[in-house]
């Protein structure tokens, strides 16, 4: 099979190996496909212990943390956090897009305070540990941990205190270690790192899980899906499947610490061909810079608009910037092989020669 190098920034590359196993295993369940098994049989039991298990194992998750497999992606958390965990007010860091979407959110439910904002920044960086202002009173801190369009990513995370730390986790999670422990919530929509669109991962310490400030409605409560094990309703059965596919090849991969040392090889190619440069320009400040997404522009848009042709022609896509930035954008995801970062870091020095 002919294998594109996909940059794409979310729904976004998937491990082959998990693809085929999807394609082997497909009607493997007792004269049915895994898409026309019941969530309340013993089949999804199983494969719905073996990814919780496996997120567990893998993220060196403590006890005292519920694993949850939701729905409505991470927008419906920024929802979900502030309905079910704020009191009166909240702390927020502002880092790009996403972080102002999760406000929008919150400011339905309470007070937002700005703990940090680079938006005068134009979004180049995230805070240093320091830099964070916690207020008193919030009922928690929420920060994205990678700002998947601006190409940025915390590399400390606020020490946050005895306020609880809920941080976005989409586009980094389980790309590299860290300490489950500092954080009271980590959300993800699977689609980014982890597998397919469909399934959102929360993490969630079971006395945040369990505050209660207001009528909800039952299926926008944490509690309600703590206590039926995400099974309150009909669950994302496949997307979740699959997702235990790639789970499967991260542990065979080595687990978190083998998949960060290839996300950093991968990242230190492309940011290499843009600091050798003389046309590449990272859009991100050099101690922020993000290992999932790599931002970079060209002088001009109609070479912007050449390179993206031309790196299509290679068999490269994805790579076109968001439009809040514009430039290049190359997603370099779990799943992205070491070639196709080395293929775009040939192709960037063959294109600044002929530019
Ligand atoms: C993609 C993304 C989202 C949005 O996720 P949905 O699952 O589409 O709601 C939120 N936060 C970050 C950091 C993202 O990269």
């Amino acid at each position: 099979m002919n294998r594109i190098h996909n940059f794409n920034a979310g729904p976004s590359i998937l491990p082959l190996e998990a693809l085929n196993e999807v394609r082997e295993e497909m009607m493997n369940f007792g004269g049915m496909s895994v898409l026309e098994i019941s969530h309340r049989s013993k089949e999804f039991d199983a494969i719905l212990e073996e990814t919780k298990s496996l997120v567990a194992e893998l993220m060196k998750v403590p006890a005292g943390y519920r694993i949850l497999f939701l729905t409505g992606g991470a927008s419906t958390q920024f929802a979900m956090v502030p309905m079910n965990l704020m009191d009166k007010a909240a702390d927020y860091s502002i880092t790009g897009y996403w972080s102002k979407k999760a406000v929008a959110e919150a400011k339905l439910v309470g007070e937002v305070r700005t703990a940090f904002t680079s938006e005068s920044e134009k979004f180049s960086r995230c805070p240093k540990a320091d830099e964070i202002k916690l207020s008193d009173g919030a009922s928690y801190l929420h920060i994205t941990t990678n700002n998947t369009i601006y190409g940025t990513e915390y590399h400390e995370f606020p020490n946050s205190g005895n306020t609880p730390l809920v941080a976005d986790m989409s586009s980094d999670i389980m790309s590299r270690e860290l300490d489950v422990s500092k954080f009271g919530v980590i959300y993800a929509g699977a689609q980014k790192n982890i597998g397919p669109a469909g399934v959102t991962l929360v993490l969630i310490r079971e006395d945040l899980a369990a505050r209660s400030y207001r009528p909800l409605p039952t299926m926008l409560k944490y509690t309600t899906h703590v206590e039926n094990n995400s099974l309150f309703n009909t669950p994302p059965v496949f997307a979740i499947y699959v997702t235990r596919s790639v789970l499967r090849w991260i542990k065979r991969s080595g687990g978190i610490a083998a998949i960060e040392k290839a996300n950093r090889k991968k990242a230190a190619l492309i940011y290499d061909a843009i600091d050798r440069s003389n046309l590449y320009k990272g859009t991100a400040a050099k101690d922020s810079r993000s290992l999932m997404n790599i931002t970079f522009t060209l002088p001009s848009d109609e070479l912007t608009e050449k390179f993206i042709a031309e790196s299509k022609s290679k068999g490269m896509v994805g790579l076109k910037g968001h439009r809040a930035l514009g430039g290049v954008r190359a997603s370099t995801y779990n799943a992205l092989p070491i070639e196709s970062a080395m293929a775009l870091a040939e192709f960037m020095a063959e294109f600044e020669k002929k530019a």
